[in-house]
């Protein structure tokens, strides 16, 4: 997972992509980096391993001068973990490099349309997607000698998957999605009231308007799936064209992974999760109320799926676990011995919190169950007298193509073992998971629009050998 930031013709517009990317920076956090148009009309970027603050600090601000910026952080999910993966990636065209590009998500294809951009002499840089695209529309523009814009169009139709996507080129900026919207990605604008299309100057993307907030800007729309827009210097903001497929937004964005103050594919994400909560409590009817049950979070990931469930069931909501947010991911680290100390680190009991009750523990997921099965026993040994785990999310049984990084299917805990074996690893008195079905209810009219496809297998682009279960058909220009 990744998060990409664009500002057009703002003063300090690297400063200000810096700030949003701060915002969202809970969407990667192992390399960032922003690239900036100056007063000549040169590219100047910068890029490097770690976080926002200390990767684009003041002085490398002051030195990417300039009044349009983009910038991306990145989480690893395709490509190894190296700075040559970092974006935005400059691009050069025949007259230099007026090129840069920052985006999020995977695409299937990646491997086929790399192999034929090699058989015809383009040189990569690194092993990411965007750069992929990146010289996909600089060969077509260059060579092919096709606008920019129609440059971009023929791209977006030939990717398959998942890219959100800023595109700075000479002194206009592109925003573009892929046609099934997988990624959340957001306009707003530093001035313009909300009424019609805003005028270029000031407009601000994200990936989510959590991060407009702190630049002082408001949300206006998501850019749609399949749409380029152009910006452009003294004129409103302009979709060029716009040619979506079937909407098939990440159901996991809404359940984990953007942050509860963004409203993304039009839903508020802590009301989403809040609901999630409520739809758990009402399957619970018979873990019986009383004074000693508490229903208490992982956090923070978790904290509204466990407030919309003590909500629901009128049940004491506490935050019996504190959560050390100075201890990174622990979900990607490469051995499962790292990743059980990485828990260890991360979590500590209240202490004198747990003795005599029953604790609701709410997860967003399981995925390997490491998380869990060292909660379980934490909370146990603090003295909880019985452990109550639901979790907000269906089982995880695939993995996903499209951006999120998620284990083999051989190694996801829901593939290996029945539910009454997985409530037993992780030391529960009792598990139970959301549904699938229940996301007609969760999302009402709308279930449809939503990929789900780590929990039910029905991928749009399953790659080839991979054996999913359905393929809901693609029905191109399919009314949204
Ligand atoms: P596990 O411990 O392997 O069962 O992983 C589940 C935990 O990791 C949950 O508490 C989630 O909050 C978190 N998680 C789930 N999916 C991801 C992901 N793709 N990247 C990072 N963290 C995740």
């Amino acid at each position: 997972m990744c998060g990409i930031a664009g500002v057009f013709e703002a003063e300090g517009a690297s400063g200000l992509v810096a700030s949003i990317l701060f915002a969202i920076q809970h969407r990667g956090q192992e390399s960032c980096g922003a690239a900036a148009r100056d007063a000549a009309g040169r590219i100047v970027a910068h890029k490097g391993m770690g976080l926002v603050k200390q990767v684009l600090d003041e002085e490398v601000q002051a030195r990417l001068s300039g009044t349009t910026a983009i910038g991306h952080v990145r989480y690893p999910t395709a490509g190894c973990s190296d700075e040559v993966n970092a974006q935005p990636h400059a691009i050069e065209l025949a007259e230099g490099p007026v090129m840069a590009i920052a985006s999020n998500g995977d695409l299937i294809n990646y491997g086929e349309l790399r192999a034929r951009l090699e058989r015809e002499g383009v040189v990569f840089k690194s092993d990411n997607d965007a750069e992929l695209i990146g010289r996909l529309i600089a060969l077509y523009h260059v060579r092919d000698g096709l606008t920019i814009e129609q440059a971009i169009a023929r791209v977006q139709g030939e990717l398959k998957g998942a890219f959100s996507t800023v595109l700075m080129y000479k002194d206009r900026l592109y925003a573009f999605r892929d046609p099934h919207g997988f990624r959340p990605f957001v306009m707003g604008h530093l001035g313009h009231d909300g009424e019609g299309e805003p005028l270029s100057e000031g407009t601000v993307f994200a990936s989510e308007c959590c991060g407009f907030g702190i630049i002082g800007a408001r949300r206006l729309r998501e850019v749609k799936p399949g749409e380029i827009l152009r910006l452009e210097k003294g004129k409103p903001v302009v979709s060029v064209s716009h040619t979506p497929l079937q909407p098939r937004h990440c159901v996991f964005e809404l359940i984990y992974f953007s942050r509860p103050d963004s409203t993304i594919f039009g839903e508020s994400v802590y009301q989403t999760r809040e609901r999630i909560g409520a739809c758990m409590a009402a399957k619970d009817g018979a873990l019986a109320d009383g004074d000693d049950l508490v229903v208490m979070p992982v956090p923070d990931s978790s904290n509204f799926i466990a407030l919309g469930y003590a909500k629901a069931k009128k049940a004491e909501f506490g935050m019996g676990l504190l959560r050390n947010h100075y201890v990174g991911r622990t979900f990607i680290k490469p051995t499962q011995a790292s990743r059980d100390e990485g828990v260890k680190q991360k979590f500590n009991p209240l202490p004198d919190f747990f003795p005599g009750r029953r604790v609701v523990l709410i997860d967003d997921s399981i995925v390997r169950g490491t998380s869990l099965r060292k909660l379980v026993r934490m909370v146990r040994a603090a003295g909880a007298k019985e452990i109550h785990v639901r979790i907000g999310s269906p089982k995880v049984i695939g993995p996903c193509f499209y951006g999120i990084d998620t284990p083999t299917r051989e190694e996801l805990i829901a593939n290996r073992m029945s539910e009454r074996e997985i409530c037993e690893y992780i030391g529960a008195d009792s598990l139970r998971w959301l549904e699938v079905g229940d996301f007609e209810g969760l999302l009402p009219g709308r279930r449809q629009a939503f990929c789900t496809a780590c929990f039910d297998l029905d991928y749009i682009y399953p790659p080839e050998g991979f054996a999913a279960k359905t393929n809901t058909p693609v029905v191109r220009g399919a009314a949204v």
